[in-house]
This record gives C-alpha cells, structure tokens and sequence, in this order.
C-alpha cells in the first residue's frame, strides 16, 4: 500500500502542526527530512532540524513502528511551527519523495482494515472531534471504547450459537426437532428481537444527542423573540431592537443544557405584511415551525400569539418585568431580565428530551447503525413469522442475514464499497 501524508491539525497560524505519515517509507521519508539515517527509538520524540526546500524549522519528530501506531503501519510524525506556508512546505517536500497525499479518513480507514478498531470506533472518533456537546462526546467516546461492538459482538454470539445448532442439524434431514428444542430456539430469538426492537426505540434519545433539539420561536414583531434567543443562548446574535419586521431571516444559535445541543431559530415575526422581503422571511419562519422538535410562542399583553402547530409547544408569556398576567398555560419570562430564563430551559428539555433519558446510558447515535439494526431486527421478526412453516435451511439463512446486518456495524461484513463511503465522509488528516 502507497504511503500517504496528510496535515493532522487544522491549517492556518497555531503554535503547533502536526503532519503525519503512514505506509512503508515513513522511517526513510523521516530521515530524509532531517538529513541524518537514524534506526529511530519508537514513540520517542526527537528534536531535529527538518529540511523543507532552503526552509529549516526545530521540529519535534517521533516515529511509530508496525503495528503499534493509529493506522498499524509504520507511522512518522514531524511537530514543527504551525503555519500555513510552513506545513504546506514540508508536506510538498514529503510528496516529492512518491508518497501520496492521504484523501478523506485515509488514516482511519487503514486502522480498521489492519484491524486496529471496528468501523463504529472509528465513527465514535470523528464523532468525538465534531462533538458541541457534553453528551455528543460521551457517545463518541462510548463508540472509541468499543461499548457498541461489545453489544453487537454479544447479539451476533447468541445467533452464531443458534445456527451452530441448526447447521449442525442441517446434514441430517431425517431428524426431528421436538418441541423443546424449537420453543428454546424461538425464545432465543425473541428475546434477541426484543433488544434489537429497545435499541431502536432508544435510538430517539441518541438522534437527539448526536443532532441537538431544535427550538422555533414564534410569534408577533417586538414581542421579544430576539432578546428570547440572545438571553438563552447567552449571545447577541440577534438584533434587538423595537422596530417590528427588524427580524427578517431566521437567525441561529444554540445553547447546551443537561449536556444536550438545543438549536434556537428566531424567526420573523409572523403577520400580514406587503412588504416583499420581510414575506419571504414569514414564509421562512413557517417552514421552520415544520422542521422543529418544539415551538415556543411568545406573547405579550398586548400580542397574544394563536399561531396553530401540531408540534409541542410551551406557551411563553415575555416583559413579564412590565405586565403581569394570569393565565396557568404561560411560563412568564423576561428576557430583559433573565426572569424563569433558567425555568424555561428546564421545560424545553423535558418536554423534548424523555424523561427516561440516562445519561449514562449506550444510545445508538448514528444513523448507519439505526438502519443496520433494524435490518437485522425485521430478519429475525421473518424467521419467528415463518418459523412452523418453513424448512431450517430457510431459517437458517435469515438469520445468517440477520448475523451479517449486525456485522455492517463493526464493518465485519461491508463490502470494499461500503467502506469507502463511510470513511470518505472523515475529515481531511483523520
Ligand atoms: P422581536 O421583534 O420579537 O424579535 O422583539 P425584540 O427582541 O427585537 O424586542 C423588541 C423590544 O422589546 C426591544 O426594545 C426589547 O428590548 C424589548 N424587550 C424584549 N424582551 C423584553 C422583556 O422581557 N422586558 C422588557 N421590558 N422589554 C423587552
């Protein structure tokens, strides 16, 4: 396999930049770098001057021998100054000796075809560096220490012992299954449904800690929707001021609560307007509202708001620092003040986020791994439908598909093209 270089940091001015090499020539592209021919000490950082063309740079170089590195190839970093000439120049000089420029998740993809992690580990890394939130990360971290794959390892056991059963059977047409022996077979597979059927129904949790909760608030101009948004978010995103139709777009920002990402959209005061762009901000607003877990509709004394969702709502009464009012259906808040902001906070997340949310607990949080199981899921519902009717062989070959849809999780079972899409959706460097 090629050897592949890639800039493993962000480009651009930073203290540090580290660029990475992977595949056979790591050792020999090293020494090239700082013009020596060192048989180098694994994992041991060396500072070394490293020739780029007429630059040199006090770099700290370290280099990691087969298979103990991330990839499982021989791999070499070389720490110099981070910047963006800088790096660039290097990584050309690199290239230069017939080493390859890495594509997308290049790094990770070699990890796991040299069996260093299972592709939801490798996913549970990049999960981990896109992570906003305390949750998005535990989930990536719960992926790198391969508490997934534990779980599909556990599933996949239980049917490769089932079919060991059957197979074994399988030579002998003559025999008989007693009814024994097929209600144990069945109650095992139920029980495997049952937890595939769990995971799924959990996996509503783990969508909401890997996309955030996304928050609409609605209601007339001047209301407050602004200052609501600036005062949950901690931010001045939105521009207040106490001119209506001052919102025209949809404005974003977002805040973390209980560890989860809740996405606030402040949209345009929605009422008649002639005015052109401030309609299409209305309009905009109202596609909003359908693309939302919740709405908030925000009145005041003098701007009742009737806008009709079939979405969850919470009726939020604003300037309550100026009117009071009575009515039990309001949260009465002040956005100017920050009166029942925290309040408020607390009844979006219970009324989006279940109440049997544990934070301490193994959510699917990918959608690749959703699908895969509700494969596996319907294969197995199949064989307990078909069961008293059909022959084992039959039996025996659903539940193989059911094996190998869990396996698609760990990447087991993926073909060559399924793997390549999957690692091509990595980062640059990853
Ligand atoms: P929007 O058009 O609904 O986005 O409303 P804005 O957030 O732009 O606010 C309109 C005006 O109401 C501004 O002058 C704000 O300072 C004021 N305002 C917003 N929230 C409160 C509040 O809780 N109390 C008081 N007294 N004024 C508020």
């Amino acid at each position: 396999m090629e050897t592949i270089v890639a800039l493993a940091t962000p480009p651009g001015n930073s203290g540090v930049a580290i660029i990475r090499i992977s595949g056979e020539k790591s050792k020999e592209i090293l020494n090239k770098l700082i013009h020596e021919d060192l048989d180098f000490e694994p994992r041991k950082m060396y500072l070394k001057n490293v020739y780029a063309g007429d630059i040199v740079d006090k770099c700290l170089v370290v280099f990691f021998a087969s298979p103990h590195s991330y990839t499982g190839e021989d791999v070499a970093e070389i720490h110099s100054h981070g910047g963006y000439f800088l790096s660039q120049k290097i990584i050309d000089t690199i290239l230069e000796q017939g080493v390859t420029l890495a594509g997308k998740g290049e790094f990770s993809k070699r990890a796991f075809i040299n069996g260093k992690m299972s592709m939801d580990q490798a996913e549970g890394v990049m999960d981990l560096i896109n992570a906003e939130s305390e949750m998005q990360a535990k989930a990536g971290s719960n992926l790198i220490q391969g508490k997934l794959k534990e779980l599909i390892s556990d599933y996949q056991n239980t049917l490769t012992d089932i079919l060991a059963e059957i197979e074994a059977k399988l030579d002998y047409p003559e025999y008989e299954y007693d009814d024994t022996e097929t209600k144990s077979l069945k109650e095992r597979l139920l029980a495997l449904k049952t937890d595939l059927e769990n995971l799924i129904a959990e996996s509503k949790s783990g969508l909401i800690i890997k996309n955030g909760v996304k928050v609409a608030i609605v209601g007339a101009p001047n209301v407050g929707k602004s200052s609501l948004l600036n005062a949950l978010s901690k931010t001045d995103k939105a521009i207040v001021t106490d001119i209506a139709g001052t919102t025209r777009d949809v404005i974003e920002a977002e805040y973390e609560y209980n560890g989860i990402i809740f996405r606030l959209y402040d949209t345009a005061g929605i009422h008649e307007s002639d005015d052109v762009v401030e309609k299409i901000g209305i309009n905009r607003a109202l596609k909003t509202i359908d693309d939302c877990d919740i709405v908030l509709k925000i009145s005041t004394l003098n701007n009742i708001c009737d806008i009709e969702t079939n979405k969850p709502t919470i009726e939020v009464f604003n300037k309550s620092d100026l009117y009071s009012y009575n009515d039990d259906k309001y949260i009465y808040i002040s956005a100017l003040t920050m009166k029942n902001i925290d309040k408020l906070k607390h009844l979006i997340f219970e009324k989006t986020v279940k109440e049997d949310f544990n934070s301490n607990k193994l959510y699917l949080t990918n959608t690749r791994h959703i699908e895969c199981v509700k494969k596996a899921k319907k294969a197995i519902e199949n064989v307990l439908k078909i069961f008293d009717e059909t022959t084992m062989d039959i039996i025996s070959s659903e539940i193989k598909s059911a094996w190998y849809s869990l396996g698609e999780i760990t990447g087991v079972t993926s073909d060559e093209n399924i793997i390549d899409k999957i690692f091509s959706k990595f980062c640059l460097g990853k």
